[in-house]
């Protein structure tokens, strides 16, 4: 038995309730199972019971073993002395409270169906990624909308409180804000790691000074990035040279913060190198828009891809890196990558805007436009179709991702709606759990 499987049972109250008594033989009715406490103190708080005729409101500790008790302690710590019900699989040691009473009791192993337990030791001790993955399909859609809705709220709070934390590392400007994670997002997957320190490092002032001079923008980007080489001759690479030099002692930046090493090449197609990247991030920028007017205002999918588009200079429409020319003569961002940008900058700081100003609209924005994206296709996205689960837009493929690395991965079967369903449907076909287990 494990402790985490008694909290789900006594969180969904799913024990027999027929002539519930505490081991002490007190009548038990239970009004409210209680919040479950992830932080330090008894496992539920604000429960409500009734022992006899007295109503109990407080603290509800659980453990495998009621000895458990003295095993942790919890008979010096004062925090421990407003639990009101103890309730355990096996009441194997008496528990006395400070001022000499004995803590009630409910013992549960006579009290769940054998089913569960066995269904709950098969899931634990399934090694797949995916303990559902023969029975999600039969699971009714809505259990898995409602274990990916709560996955994907989950992921967008987490992405918005980085864009928080970029937020407040600007003074509160938004409009930095929304460049800096757009310059973070630029990165790909290939240099995300890249993009982040330029985003890190780059002054929003000296952008908006020279965002109307492209060359100026491109040499700031490719100096700091430090890639602009020595060895490149061409008239461009000297014209990057000359402007760097002119920008860095202009406003002392110190030189180039970055080197090559910073950067992936290798393993990147050359439509997704850094170099053409940071020219198309130049080509965004100096389209003179207000990010975050834009993010906030657009109305439409149109829009928000509009965002995106943008000019290149003429030497990025023929070259992939310094001195090297390319064959096709695409420079344009694809509909998937800027529908990467969109999920990566504009939808996470649409949901920082909104728990910063508490206004959920822009929350239900997000999610809105989430909805109208295109499914991705990864390696995960791919485990989830390979199970018989279509993902229709980018909020479906969002919430698998995060739904399979934080809860399917860390097998948080108990607190998922798939995992209940699964745990329960039987048993609960059967109606309430039979007087017989009881009796045994
Ligand atoms: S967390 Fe939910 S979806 Fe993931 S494996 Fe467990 S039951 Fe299935």
């Amino acid at each position: 038995m494990k402790e985490d499987l008694l909290y789900h049972l006594w969180q969904y109250q799913k024990f027999a309730k027929h002539n519930l008594r505490t081991v002490q033989g007190d009548e038990l009715r239970v009004f409210s199972a209680g919040h479950l406490n992830t932080l330090a103190g008894p496992d539920f708080a604000y429960s409500k019971i009734m022992l006899n005729d007295v109503t109990w409101s407080g603290s509800v500790e659980i453990h495998v073993n009621s000895s458990d008790w003295y095993r942790h302690k919890h008979h010096l710590d004062e925090n421990y002395e407003k639990v009101i019900l103890h309730v355990v699989w096996n009441n194997d040691k008496e528990v006395k409270l400070r001022d000499g009473s004995l803590l009630p009791v409910l013992e549960l192993k006579n009290r769940v169906y054998p089913e569960i337990l066995e269904k709950y030791e098969k899931m634990m001790g399934d090694n797949h990624d995916f303990t559902c993955r023969n029975l999600i399909t039969k699971v009714p859609d809505i259990k898995l909308a409602n274990a990916f809705e709560s996955a994907l709220n989950e992921r967008l709070r987490t992405k918005a409180s980085k864009v928080s934390e970029v937020y407040k590392s600007t003074n509160q400007f938004w409009e930095e804000t929304a460049f800096k994670v757009i310059c973070s997002a630029f990165g790909f997957k290939v240099n995300s790691g890249g993009f982040g320190i330029l985003a890190e490092q780059l002054r929003y002032d000296i952008l908006q000074k020279n965002r109307d001079q492209r060359l100026k923008i491109e040499a700031l980007f490719f100096g700091l990035s430090g890639m602009i080489r020595e060895k490149n001759k061409d008239e461009y690479s000297e014209t990057m040279k000359r402007y760097f030099s002119f920008l860095d002692h202009k406003y002392s930046l110190g030189g180039s913060m970055m080197s090559e090493r910073d950067w992936n090449f290798f393993g990147a197609r050359p439509a997704n190198f850094p170099t053409l990247r940071l020219a198309q991030l130049a080509g965004v920028v100096c389209k003179s828009q207000l990010f975050f007017d834009a993010i906030l205002n657009s109305d439409s999918l149109k829009d928000y891809y509009a965002i995106f588009e943008f000019e290149i200079s003429d030497y990025w429409k023929s070259h992939y890196d310094f001195g090297k020319k390319k064959k096709s003569a695409t420079f344009s961002l694809s509909k998937a990558s800027k529908e990467n940008l969109i999920i990566n900058s504009v939808i996470p700081i649409l949901a920082a805007y909104a728990m910063e100003k508490d206004q959920h609209q822009y929350w239900e924005k997000a999610i809105d436009l989430l909805s109208s994206l295109s499914p991705e296709r990864n390696s995960i996205t791919k485990k989830w179709n390979a199970m018989g689960v279509e993902l229709g837009s980018a909020f479906e493929t969002q919430a698998c991702l995060e739904q399979y690395k934080h809860h399917c991965l860390e097998k948080k079967c108990l607190s998922c709606s798939v995992g209940y369903h699964l745990l329960h449907s039987h048993s609960s076909i059967k109606g309430n759990l039979s007087e017989e287990i009881v009796k045994n």
